[in-house]
């Protein structure tokens, strides 16, 4: 998700749900950089920000709150941060606009960007999660992205004076819990690296997001991706785990692999299989289950464990029971935006435009697969 302009530095990504919140950058790009799947990164270079840039962002994100509500109250909207107050400002003060965003969704949770914040001092850390406390008292949720590395540096010490001073979770890319797979993907981390800092953050009460990769494994090593994924997170029990599908963009190291044959990636159908077998394997957490990213197919995957377990299984069976037509129809109204869910199918207007879209590819020889690839490429 690439972010506008404002008067105060971004970067490029955040996570899905963190949508509403402030953008806060404490480091440029990820110290690492080598991951084989990630392209978001590559060809950039690592940089720390200084406390003194940080703390004058911040100072900028200030000045903004109190610029909006004059501009509101200019405008006869008593200083509310609403719709009509939002649209103003991408008319005329656009340099305002993530900040206008921010307040008009509660103005209570930051994301601090990009990939690894927590390499920064710990002493540091606390002084601008203080700070942002201290200047924005709504804030109820300040969270980061980290590495399983970087999280080991930490003591469990270091990581509840974080908590102290406001940080309330933490993100991680686990991806794989096999180390094949970790490997061949350039992670940098092991699978038991991977449990250790989870656990770690665990221990200290903090919020411990997970992420997963679907089809990382290829079809090489789906089976142990699905299993040894499942199994890491038997052990940590993250808060959240949320998985998304691989797609292979072009300027990932990944694309040459596979195309050179290297990484043979799943088909949706193989993905779902993987999803089945990884949620089989799945026991003993008691996380929240997502699959809010675009690019997974069956997004309606979402439950509490252990009490929805057998509800998200089902939504996948019932995916691969359905005849070979009806999922294909399915994958092709999905990935153009017109079914969100497996009963959508019994929608006959939804249902009639797929099955247009599916005409018109026949008759332009257009195959469905061809079709999904390039879609799913806008969607990195
Ligand atoms: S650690 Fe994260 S941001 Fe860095 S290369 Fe890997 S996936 Fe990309």
């Amino acid at each position: 998700m690439v972010l506008s302009k404002t008067l105060h530095e971004q970067g490029p990504i955040r996570p899905p749900n963190e949508a509403g919140s402030l953008l806060l950058r404490l480091t440029r790009n990820c110290p690492w950089n080598r991951c084989q799947f990630c392209p978001v990164y590559k060809g950039e270079k690592f940089s720390r920000r200084s406390l003194e840039e940080i703390k004058s962002d911040i100072n900028r994100i200030e000045e903004s709150v109190n610029k909006l509500e004059e501009i509101s109250w200019k405008n006869g909207m008593s200083g509310a941060i609403n719709r009509d107050l939002v649209a103003l400002i991408h008319a005329r003060h656009p340099e305002l606009l993530p900040v206008a965003f921010w307040q008009y969704h509660g103005g209570e949770t930051v994301f601090l960007q990009d990939a690894d914040s927590l390499l920064l001092p710990v002493e540091q850390l606390k002084e601008i999660l203080e700070m942002l406390k201290e200047k924005f008292p709504k804030i109820e949720r300040i969270t980061t992205y980290a590495r399983s590395r970087s999280l080991l540096r930490r003591s469990v010490e270091e990581l509840s004076q974080l908590k102290n001073s406001g940080l309330s979770r933490v993100h991680v890319g686990l991806e794989s819990g096999n180390d094949k797979v970790l490997e061949f993907m350039k992670k940098g981390v092991s699978g038991a690296q991977q449990v250790e800092a989870g656990q770690r953050v665990k221990e200290t009460g903090l919020c411990l997001s997970e992420y997963v990769i679907l089809g990382l494994g290829g079809s090489d090593l789906w089976r142990e991706h699905a299993v040894d994924t499942a199994q890491a997170l038997n052990k940590i029990n993250p808060d959240y785990i949320r998985v998304r599908t691989l797609a292979i963009h072009p300027a990932s190291p990944l694309h040459e692999r596979y195309t050179s044959g290297e990484f043979k990636p799943l088909d949706d159908d193989g993905v779902v299989k993987e999803e089945a077998l990884f949620l089989d394997h799945l026991e003993g957490v008691n996380s929240a289950f997502y699959s809010d990213h675009i690019l997974n197919l069956l997004e309606e995957v979402n439950g509490q464990f252990p009490d929805d377990k057998q509800m998200m299984k089902a939504v996948v069976e019932k995916y691969l029971s359905l005849p070979d037509h009806k999922r294909e129809l399915f994958r092709l109204g999905r990935r153009t935006g017109y079914f969100r869910s497996l009963d959508d199918l019994e929608n006959s207007v939804l249902l009639s435009k797929v099955e247009e879209i599916y005409t018109q590819l026949q008759n332009e020889g257009i195959s469905v697969d061809q079709y999904i690839e390039n879609l799913m490429r806008r969607y990195i």
